[in-house]
């Protein structure tokens, strides 16, 4: 079965058979886990996974896409949970820089970049955060001037995830320094092998390097790679800020994670708890919680499917799913006792249990802090007062950020 002969159908195919498709189709392509760092390999599948149909399920036709309702979506990630496939380094092409592309790129730009994207040609990454600028992005201080018929753009970015293999990243720079800081941003891509660009692995506590930081040097960028409106990169960060919050919240672990709920209960069993009454009520919470945050995300993608934008509400998804990983982690330190920290080093599955640990807090960070999605929930869905801002209306310029001139 390749795209052409599935997407050409014209009418959508029954949901029955195309969830039995997505589970023949796995079972005899999905390869067994492998080190996120065989990038080939991970591209040769994202290009099968295309082909078979099963990528772009709910993106638009004429991008590549199948145009499919998120039942249909629903229906693969339910399958897919039942393996480890190789599909991280697209997770921020295609659950945030793609959707942006496709929701306020040019004509040109969605067809250049997002066919690409779902054949996994391409890899990207998001250019946001800065030494100085995480949780309030609108301070950064890299800047993009137009110069003749490019931008050139001077600057770092850091914790830049998967930018040590990306092609190209969506940039935000500040493109007019007289205008208040949100009002002074323009989104672009930028390629990442261009002249001037040098990415930096950094290192997490778990030993591996998942982001980066980036310098750009007089980094040359053509007008035609603006994102949106000029100046006009709040509204675009917005968006993709949002598409990330969705796409974080609703990204489910395979069901062989270490730190899963079927997973966790295996561990019980193995070591002989899963009958005692504090494991169980903590199995039960556990279970509980993913199930709640599983239908949450349904209907997240059911509304986003009929035109409703997730808005705040993708943060109460962000926010739920760090809780819950939180909750895993707890869950299994408690189970597993003394052995958390001693595992037989021929056990694969304490060494799994070890990384999930070590790579969790991050979760409560990335993407956005648990604390910035209490405040975006408190502000837009439940009505709070607002957070008093002291610089509204001031000139980038003249506020005292860093060592800006
Ligand atoms: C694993 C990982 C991957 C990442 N990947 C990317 C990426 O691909 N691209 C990218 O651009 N960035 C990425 N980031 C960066 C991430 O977006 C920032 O780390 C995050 O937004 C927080 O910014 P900061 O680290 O500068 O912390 P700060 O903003 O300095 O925050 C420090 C502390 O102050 C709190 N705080 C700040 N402001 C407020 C407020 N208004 N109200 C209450 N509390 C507040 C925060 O919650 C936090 O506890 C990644 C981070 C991690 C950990």
């Amino acid at each position: 079965m390749t795209a052409a002969t599935t997407i050409a159908t014209g009418s959508p195919p029954d949901l029955d058979a195309f969830r039995e498709q997505a589970r023949a189709w796995l079972r005899e392509h999905a390869p067994a886990p492998s080190p996120v760092t065989d990038i080939e390999a991970a591209r040769a599948f994202q290009a099968a996974l295309y082909d078979a149909g099963f990528a772009g399920i709910t993106w638009p036709q004429d991008v590549g896409g199948r145009g499919l309702s998120t039942a249909y979506q629903q229906a693969f990630s339910d399958e897919e949970a039942e393996y480890e496939l190789p599909t991280y380094p697209f997770t921020i092409g295609m659950g945030m820089c793609g959707p942006t592309v496709n929701d306020l790129g040019t004509p040109e730009q969605r067809t250049r970049y997002l066919p690409r994207l779902l054949r996994g040609e391409d890899i990207w990454c998001q250019l946001f955060s800065e030494p100085g600028a995480g949780s309030d992005v609108a301070s950064l201080q890299t800047r993009a001037v137009l110069d003749g018929d490019s931008w050139v753009v001077d600057g770092q970015k850091v914790w830049t995830t998967n930018a040590q293999w990306a092609d190209f990243g969506a940039l935000l720079a500040r493109t007019d320094p007289d205008r208040p800081k949100h009002s002074g941003l323009t989104m672009f891509v930028v390629d990442m092998h261009a002249p001037g660009v040098t990415v930096r692995p950094l290192k997490d506590m778990s030993g591996r390097a998942p982001f980066n930081e980036i310098y750009f040097d007089s980094v040359r960028i053509p007008a035609d790679a603006v994102i949106g409106e000029v100046n006009g990169g709040w509204h675009a960060a917005v968006t993709m800020l949002g598409h990330e919050r969705v796409s974080i919240g609703s990204r489910r672990r395979p069901k062989t994670n270490p730190l899963d709920f079927t997973a966790i209960a295996a561990l019980a069993q193995r070591l002989g708890v899963s009958g005692e009454p504090a494991t169980r009520e903590r199995l039960a919470e556990l279970y509980a919680r993913e199930r709640v945050l599983e239908l949450f995300n349904v209907r997240l993608r059911q509304e986003a499917a009929a035109g409703i934008a997730p808005g705040a509400r993708g943060s109460v998804a962000k926010l739920a799913g760090s809780m819950l990983a939180r909750l895993a982690v707890d869950t299994v330190g408690e189970i597993a006792g003394p052995e958390i920290v001693a595992w037989d080093p021929e056990d694969t599955t304490g060494a799994a249990v070890a990384l999930g640990i070590n790579s969790t807090p991050s979760s409560s960070i990335a993407g956005g802090t648990n604390e910035i999605q209490r405040g975006i929930i408190g502000e837009r869905v439940l009505g709070l007062p607002k957070e008093p801002s002291v610089d509204k209306g001031v000139p980038f310029r003249e506020l005292k950020v860093g060592t800006q001139k």
